[in-house]
């Protein structure tokens, strides 16, 4: 992925045009937003990160209420304007017809801005819900809330979804992996460092809180926050690390469901399976099964009044964004304030904008496709993807390191990446869920469920490769290896400061042939992708020799990236980001080796004083033009296989030896390495 992950999508993109309104312009000399970005007090070579963007930053500050401002908060801002015009729209159309997209994306807006009702009802509309958590008895009752909690709110005790079979990409299976943290990583729950350590006791009065808006006295409230804080470290200790759980190979493990039963007993299984839709189950993958056999000994250590103190904390927290504003401010505070740096919320519109596009982004992207998607930005888009992939072709084929074997069976995989660009050729059907005016968490829990029906209702049906699981004004990307394709949704055509004239080729090819189409194709072939095969099964196809040297290979970029201190003394986690780096590095080559058969490379052409490879590496650190608050960084280094923007220009850019001459790096300079420290793999 481009970005970010899943639940926390910020995106990564694109080029430009008129149908684009931008709401926020940067601040850029009316000529060319790249030169004007530049500042020239920074050595190129020294940070080239700070010396393309420095000039930006300096004159744009992070609003108070962002953990970061750059290229996203420009491209967010521009699509957020335009799905805010398509629910106000909707939302003023009374006569739109009951149960039409219109009515659905109209009335979940409203419900979201309606602040004198949300505020009035408070926790109102959670209490049957609560209530029937009170009611539990027995560890069965706790499994069946826990079904109903994974539909509609959050993921309790673990991670569970319907997704391809790593090894057989035909059928869906049933995938049960290590979670139930509220945390975004392990690390939280375990380091000893000041910053975690006042991030913990921060987290507990959180939950204090929360109780205590449930109704709990003060002292009961309290204790069950430390008790929560207890069993969720003990969870934390027994999960595996971000970087261990990296290897589909270590992290598959499939077994019939009576194993299941047997690996943790305590555990009501057939409850949570039943109450989740899911009858007659032959097998299930189990991501770590230490995790299970040791969550099965929790049951015990914890009593059942614990976990469902447990269970109605995490109910309530998965959805406290959609609720009255003390209970929303509790969560701002904790997540936002003490994790990322964030001073102030947002706009209510904006966070509804988001809520309602992140609930019924289905319905949202077909309006967004026939009114503000360019013309012809699919047609570009697949222009770009097409040379991207047949440089990737020739440089397999005059690859030193591999044998011919491999080679092979390479280029039988890249031959087979399917691309999805734009949008989809069919829509989801989301014309069973109800959407209504009269409660904003309602319609979030609608939402949530139809989301966890559909993916239920794959379980037991032929593959459907033609899912897609972005939106095309989605400004991100992925690779499925299950499917070995890659998806890019159509609104990665935007450039920011190139709205109104379309951005030259050395821009285009640094930001959407490198970093999204190169980036995605890369992931193929990255520590991951590499062990799936043309058919998306998990499946060794390199001869020994060949995969020791591509190791040897990811070994250096991890090295590398270990050697980056981001924060206090945070370094970036190379083992844990070395996916993302690896196809970050494979983008920008490629990228750059398809900008060199353009026009405008050809002639040499100058824009703005710059020649066309200076445009091409300007145009590849705009793509990352990001600036983080320390916080949010430390939350990023943490928890995310993605390093920080400022990592992702340096890191891929101090291994090219065309940056080098292009800017004269000399030895000497910070971002510097000798030859035989440069990583070259694809
Ligand atoms: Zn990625």
């Amino acid at each position: 992925m481009k970005y970010k992950s899943i639940k926390n999508l910020l995106i990564y993109g694109l080029f430009p045009f008129t149908a684009f309104v931008a709401c926020t312009q940067p601040q850029t000399n009316k000529e060319d937003a790249l030169a004007s970005h530049i500042d020239t007090t920074v050595n190129a070579g020294d940070d080239f990160f700070d010396y393309a963007n420095g000039n930006w930053f300096k004159s744009n500050p992070i609003p108070a209420s962002e953990q970061s401002n750059g290229i996203w908060q420009l491209i967010q801002d521009t699509i957020n304007e335009q799905i805010k015009d398509i629910c106000i729209s909707s939302a003023a159309d009374e006569s739109a017809e009951k149960g039409s997209n219109k009515q659905k994306i109209g009335d979940f807006y409203f419900s979201g801005m309606d602040s004198v009702s949300l505020n009035n009802k408070g926790l109102d509309d959670l209490k049957p819900d609560l209530g029937n958590i009170d009611k539990i008895k027995t560890t069965k009752d706790l499994f069946e809330e826990a079904a109903y909690i994974h539909t509609v709110s959050s993921s309790p005790f673990f991670g569970f979804y319907i997704g391809q079979d790593d090894k057989i990409s035909s059928k869906y299976a049933i995938n049960l992996f290590q979670g139930g943290l509220s945390l975004p990583d392990r690390s939280y729950y375990l380091d000893n460092d000041a910053r975690s350590k006042n991030i913990r006791e921060k987290f507990t009065e959180y939950i204090t809180n929360i109780f205590e808006i449930m109704g709990y006295e003060q002292i009961k409230a309290d204790a069950a926050a430390k008790k929560i804080l207890k069993m969720e470290t003990d969870l934390a200790r027994t999960s595996r690390k971000r970087e261990d759980t990296r290897d589909p190979f270590t992290n598959y493990h499939k077994m019939t469901f009576a194993q299941l039963e047997s690996l943790s007993p305590a555990i009501g299984w057939s409850t949570f399976m039943n109450k989740m839709g899911l009858n007659n189950i032959d097998s299930v993958i189990v991501g770590q099964p230490e995790f299970f056999t040791a969550l099965n000994g929790y049951l015990k250590k914890y009593s059942i009044d614990d976990w469902k103190d447990y269970l109605k904390f995490q109910f309530v927290d998965g959805l406290s964004s959609y609720l009255d504003d003390k209970t929303f401010m509790e969560g701002f505070k904790f997540y936002s304030q003490t994790l990322r740096g964030i001073e102030e919320p947002k706009p209510r519109w904006k966070r509804v904008v988001g809520t309602t596009n992140g609930s019924l982004g289905e319905l949202v992207g077909q309006v967004y496709v026939s009114e503000y998607l360019p013309k012809g930005a699919k047609e570009k888009l697949l222009e770009i993807g097409n040379a991207i992939k047949a440089e990737f072709a020739n440089r397999i084929k005059n690859l030193d390191w591999m044998s011919d074997a491999t080679k092979e069976k390479a280029l039988a995989k890249l031959s087979t990446i399917v691309m999805k660009v734009g949008y989809p050729d069919k829509w989801k059907d989301m014309s069973t869920i109800h959407i209504d005016r009269t409660s904003y968490v309602k319609n979030v829990i609608s939402a949530n469920k139809w989301e966890t029906e559909n993916m239920i209702v794959h379980y037991g049906k032929p593959v459907d490769r033609n899912e897609w699981h972005m939106q095309p004004q989605t400004y991100n990307a992925y690779y499925n290896p299950s499917n070995n394709e890659i998806v890019i949704p159509g609104c990665n055509i935007i450039v920011p400061g190139y709205e109104r004239k379309m951005a030259d080729d050395a821009i285009l090819y640094a930001i959407i042939g490198g970093s999204t189409f190169g980036h995605e194709i890369t992931h193929g072939f990255d520590d991951q992708g590499s062990k799936y095969d043309a058919m998306g099964n998990l499946k060794n196809w390199w001869t020994p020799e060949d995969s020791a040297k591509f190791h040897n290979k990811t070994r250096m970029i991890v090295d590398q990236f270990n050697n980056y201190i981001v924060v206090d003394s945070l370094h970036i986690n190379g083992e844990a980001t070395q996916g993302e780096n690896i196809a970050d590095l494979g983008g920008i080559v490629m990228g750059y080796e398809a900008f060199k058969k353009t026009k405008q490379f050809k002639d040499n052409e100058m824009i703005s004083s710059l020649t066309p490879s200076q445009r091409f590496f300007l145009g590849y650190a705009l793509a990352w033009m990001v600036n983080t608050r320390p916080e949010a960084l430390a939350n990023q280094v943490k928890s995310d296989v993605h390093s920080p923007a400022k990592w992702r220009v340096i890191g891929p850019l101090s291994n090219m030896p065309e940056f080098y001459k292009t800017f004269g790096v000399q030895e000497g300079d910070k971002m510097w390495r000798s030859k035989n420290q440069r990583v070259k793999i694809w």
